[in-house]
Parts: C-alpha cells; structure tokens; sequence
C-alpha cells in the first residue's frame, strides 16, 4: 500500500474532531494526522497529540499557557491548514472562525472535508469559486450533505429534481410555541438523537442548523433554493433525498454516526471497508415516520433561508447574528425565544449591505455581532 495520505485536523478537540480521530486510527494505514488545532482546552490537545505525533500542533487562544513548540492564535489555524505535509483538511471548526483555513487550503488544491458549514454560508460564492479556481476539492462532512453527495453519485445536473434535506426536529420538535419560547439551556442541549458541540446542538433545537444546511446545500450542489425542501424525520437514519427528473428518489441512510460521513469524505469518490458503526438492522428500526416542519414554532429555519434566498451580506448577518445570540444563550443572558428575535432584528437592520468582497462580507459578520450584544445590553 502506499504511503498513509497526510491529514490537517482542524477542531481536534471538539465532537467531529473526535470522531475523526477515531476514524483516522482505524485507518491508519491510509490517513496520518500531521497537523491538529484546538481553540483553548490544551490539556485534551496534548493528549491526542502524544497519541498521534502530528508534525504541527497549534492553540488558537493566546492567553493559555501551552508547550513552547505549538504554533499560537488565530493564525495556526492557517498553518495547520497549508501545512506541507497535508493533503486534506478536516475542517471541524465551529462558526465562521474557520472561514480563511478553508480559503487557504482550497488555494493550495487541497481537498477540504468540511465539517464547518458556517464557512460556506458566510463566503460560499467566494469558496466555491476558489475551490474551481485552484482545481480542490470541497466534500461535506455534514450527514445531510454527504448523503445528497452519495445519491448524486455518476448523476448529471440537468437528471436532478429536488433535494430533501431531513431534520431530525430537534428536542422541541412536538413542543407548543409558548413552551419552546422558555425553553432552558439543559432543555435546549438534550438533542434526541446526536452527540454534537454545545452551538450545533441550540441551532438543531432552534432550526437554525437546516437553515444553514440549506444554504450549504446550494452552494455545494449548485441547486436553486426553490428546489430545495426540509422534512422532519426524527428517527435520524434517512440522512437525504434526491428526487430525480424521471420521479424516482434516492435516500442515503445509516445509524446516526458522524464517523461515516467523515470517512467517506475522506475516501470520496471511494468507499473503503470499516468497522466503525454496528451493522445495519432494518427491523431493528421499529419505523421511519416525516413530518412537515412546523415554521411558526420554529421561525429561524425561514429567517435563514430567506437570508440564503436574498445572498450578498445577509447569510453572513444570519450566520453571524445566530452565533452571538446563541453564544448569548449558553451564558445565560438571552432566553429561547429570544435568538431568533434578536436574529431577526439584525437581518432587518443589516442584511443589505454590500456582500461582493471577503471584507464587506467580514464587516457584515462583525456589524452582526455587535448589533445582537448591543441590543441584549440594552436590555440588561
Ligand atoms: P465542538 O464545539 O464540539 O468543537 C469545536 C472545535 O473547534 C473544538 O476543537 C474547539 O477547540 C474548536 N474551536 C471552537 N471555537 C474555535 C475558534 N474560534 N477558533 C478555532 N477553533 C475553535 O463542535 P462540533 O460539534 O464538533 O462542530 C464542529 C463543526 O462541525 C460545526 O461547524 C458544526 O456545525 C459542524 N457539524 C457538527 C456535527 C456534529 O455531529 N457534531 C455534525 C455536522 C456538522
Ligand atoms: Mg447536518
């Protein structure tokens, strides 16, 4: 066998950066971490680094005391990502902080398996471009993304008709609007059927995270918002549809585990044998049960989608407004119901500026930011 393929894992310490190196040890033969970052917890960094023995090692808080070899700030998670020795890129990153590492390597012609969606959101004219600029490859790792991907194997543009993305519909999914409104942190982090970040899992709870994943999916796949739908599925194992022109619809299912979307944008477009999920029992399932989504309940999925539809800063005032607001809501300073207002209200107020550059799209980010806090201040 050849030499394993050098790997830039960016988020080591988070929910998909485990998963990853779960998936990276069983394949060692073919994958090598080179490159691992974390945000602040250095203690769980050094921990897989003296498992791993990556060439580069990097802490983007500044303030954490952290051995005198790893590379310091926002900036290592650049070298990490144009680190030499890597051919891939695993961004798993949170939030639009990893926006320039998927830039960079996309420069480079690196593949990019993306985990950090929000990139694609805040920039995606402008990633998708530079990916068919520098001949690289963007590959999901988002479940929904990677399932479209796999029904879209040896398919045409003009043979597709639909995509269905599903929602598992979140903890609050029967909930009444009244209810949902105060919803509680623990409430909010109790996901029904994945083990996520703390930020991903509010955005399943509030819908934000299918608004997201639609714009995603549009940048991605290059598909028209109009045809592309929601569905609630909450038992979590159809991961998406595709709905052909002849009528005929794919679906890509599998237990809920990141660690199958994430090899296979790894191995993409071949499969490879694993062992990471238990084999698949269709009995076993009891029952797939769809639903409609309940837009007044959860008003962030249409907020997010109109942002998507509207393009120029408005996914990136979304995207950004989203983050504090939810950031906001962990610390305890915002309730439920108070997310999407605060969203909703930086949209109104922000989601025109201009959107054409890197910089304008960056203001808008940071203007967004800065109206949710300002506004929750206010309050205080
Ligand atoms: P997480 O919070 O568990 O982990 C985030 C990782 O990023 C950590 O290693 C953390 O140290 C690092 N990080 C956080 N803030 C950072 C910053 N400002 N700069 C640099 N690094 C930072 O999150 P997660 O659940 O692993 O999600 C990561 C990304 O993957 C998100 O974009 C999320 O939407 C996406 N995603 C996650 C899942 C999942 O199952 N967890 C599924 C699909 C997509
Ligand atoms: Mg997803």
């Amino acid at each position: 066998m050849p030499s394993p393929v050098g790997v830039a894992l960016l988020g080591a310490t988070g929910s998909i950066g485990k998963s990853a190196l779960k998936v990276l040890e069983r394949q060692r033969d073919r994958f090598v971490p080179v490159a691992m970052t974390a945000n602040g917890n250095a203690a769980a960094l050094a921990e897989q680094v003296a498992q791993f023995g990556p060439a580069y090692v990097g802490l983007v808080q500044g303030s954490v005391e952290a051995p005198s070899g790893w590379g310091r700030g926002p900036e290592c998670l650049v070298e990490a990502a144009t680190h030499p020795d890597a051919s891939i890129v695993i961004n798993a990153v949170v939030g639009a902080a990893g926006l320039p590492a998927t830039l960079a390597a996309l420069r480079q012609g690196k593949r990019v398996a993306l985990a950090n969606k929000e990139t694609l959101v805040v920039a995606g004219d402008i990633v998708t471009r530079t990916a068919r600029e520098h001949g690289a490859e963007l590959v999901p790792v988002d479940s929904e993304h990677s399932a479209i991907l796999q029904c879209l194997a040896g398919r045409q543009p003009h043979e597709v008709k639909r995509l269905i993305l599903t929602a598992s519909g979140g903890p609050f999914r029967t909930w009444p609007a009244e209810r949902i409104a105060q919803a509680t942190r623990a409430d909010a982090l109790k996901h029904p059927t994945w083990q996520m970040g703390s930020k991903i899992t509010i955005d399943s709870a509030t819908l934000a995270n299918k608004a997201l994943e639609v714009i995603e999916a549009h940048h991605l796949f290059g598909v028209p918002y109009d045809r592309i739908e929601v569905v609630v599925h909450p038992q979590s194992i159809i991961h998406s549809f595709v709905e052909f022109v002849d009528g005929s619809v794919l679906a890509q299912m599998g237990v809920p585990s990141m660690e199958l979307p994430i090899l296979y944008a790894l191995t993409w477009p071949e499969r490879v044998a694993d062992t990471g999920v238990p084999s698949f029992d269709p009995v076993a399932l009891g029952g797939l049960t769809f639903e409609h989504v309940r837009h007044e309940q959860f008003p962030m999925l249409g907020l997010g989608i109109s942002a998507g539809r509207a393009g120029g800063a408005a996914p990136a005032v979304f995207n950004a407004a989203n983050e504090e607001a939810v950031a906001q809501f962990l610390a305890g300073a915002l309730s439920f119901g108070g997310i999407a207002e605060r969203v909703a209200e930086a949209l109104q107020d922000l989601a025109g500026a201009p959107g054409d550059s890197l910089e304008t799209l960056l203001a808008a980010d940071a203007a967004a930011r800065d109206h949710v806090k300002s506004r929750i201040a206010q309050e205080a």
